[in-house]
């Protein structure tokens, strides 16, 4: 039988059939899988073939084998810091919420996120929300961010999840896709969240309250079914995902509009810094890069947001 998983608990899994039969399984033997090494090798989103097993009259899966991830997000342990727990995988897109206040979400993050999004290969789409609570020299700010991020490829919807106002394009973006939401505490991931599924309770809140007391409980991520077709993983505690290890080379590569003309650089190892025939600094002088996106590239190169790496993962 082939499943997908919906919960993880360390030692069983939730999986659902094609045909939504649920059943909790366990693994068979070791697994080690596409060279990532994990405290967990299962994780919410594997795609996962079980055999069912009876003991006592009780039926239970074990899971004998995974299939090829399309992507999947990660977390450093907090303890063993060579340890990496997967969080989830398969994901097809990750809506990041964005407030201009209250509380202000800074281009930097927006940028750092995009860029792990891009290496982690998951789609990325950028909901302004709260634009209800705006006076007009602030929706002009959310205007002009959602015209920088179009212009390098990324879809920019301004949201309310007070009144409601574009939830639909919301929803429709999410049908039958498997959605993560991400963003700072506070920009309303819950209140939207609510807005499209009234009957999910989803558990962001209660874990962010645990940690401000201090408690590191270990959090999982948990998968529901969406009334109307598509899937939302929920993962409670965590805000950003875990940096990848990139070479300062590779940087540019998840800045779309740096990656595009870095082949007209003189240098074919340009850092797009100080090099002479630089075609990066050549378009951010012609106004064709925002200056915050350049600034964003020079911070994670020269390794000055180094705080978001550590501190930030979590709420
Ligand atoms: P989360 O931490 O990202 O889950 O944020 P919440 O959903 O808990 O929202 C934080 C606060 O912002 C709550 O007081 C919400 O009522 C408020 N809020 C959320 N969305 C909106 C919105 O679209 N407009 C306004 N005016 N307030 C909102
Ligand atoms: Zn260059």
């Amino acid at each position: 039988m082939t499943g997908l998983v919906y919960k993880s608990t360390g030692s069983w899994y939730t999986v659902k059939t094609e045909l939504g039969e649920t059943y909790e399984c366990r693994i068979k033997g070791k697994f080690r899988i596409q060279g990532i090494k994990s405290t967990n090798p299962i994780s919410v989103g594997d795609v996962v073939d079980f055999e069912l097993e009876t003991d006592n009259n009780q039926v239970s899966g074990v899971i004998y084998n995974i299939h090829d991830r399309a992507n999947y997000i990660v977390r450093k342990s907090v303890n063993l810091s060579k340890q990496t727990h997967i969080i989830a995988s398969n994901i097809d897109q990750v809506f990041l919420m964005i407030t201009i206040n209250n509380p202000p979400t800074l281009t930097s993050f927006i940028d750092r996120f995009l860029v792990t999004a891009n290496a982690y290969s998951i789609k990325t789409v950028l909901l302004f929300n709260k634009i209800d609570a705006y006076d007009e020299e602030t929706l002009d700010e959310v205007r002009y961010l959602a015209h920088v991020y179009r212009n390098i490829g990324y879809e920019c919807i301004g949201v309310s999840a007070v009144t409601g106002k574009n939830v639909d394009k919301v929803k429709a973006l999410m049908h039958n896709k498997v959605s993560m939401f991400s963003g700072h505490s506070g920009v309303g991931k819950s209140t939207l969240v609510n807005t499209i599924e009234p009957t999910l309770n989803l558990k962001t809140k209660e874990i962010s309250t645990l940690h401000s007391q201090g408690q590191h409980t270990t959090t999982f991520a948990e998968m529901f079914d969406l009334s109307f077709g598509g899937k939302i993983i929920d993962t409670p505690g965590i805000k950003g995902f875990g940096v990848v290890d990139m070479d300062k080379e590779e940087i540019g590569d998840y800045f779309p509009e740096i990656f595009k003309l870095k082949r007209d650089c003189k240098f074919n190892n340009c850092l797009h810094i100080q090099e002479p025939k630089c075609a990066v600094k050549k378009a951010l002088d012609n106004d064709e890069i925002a200056f915050s996106r350049y600034r964003s590239y020079l911070q994670i190169v020269e390794g000055e947001d180094e705080h978001y790496r550590t501190d930030n993962w979590e709420k």
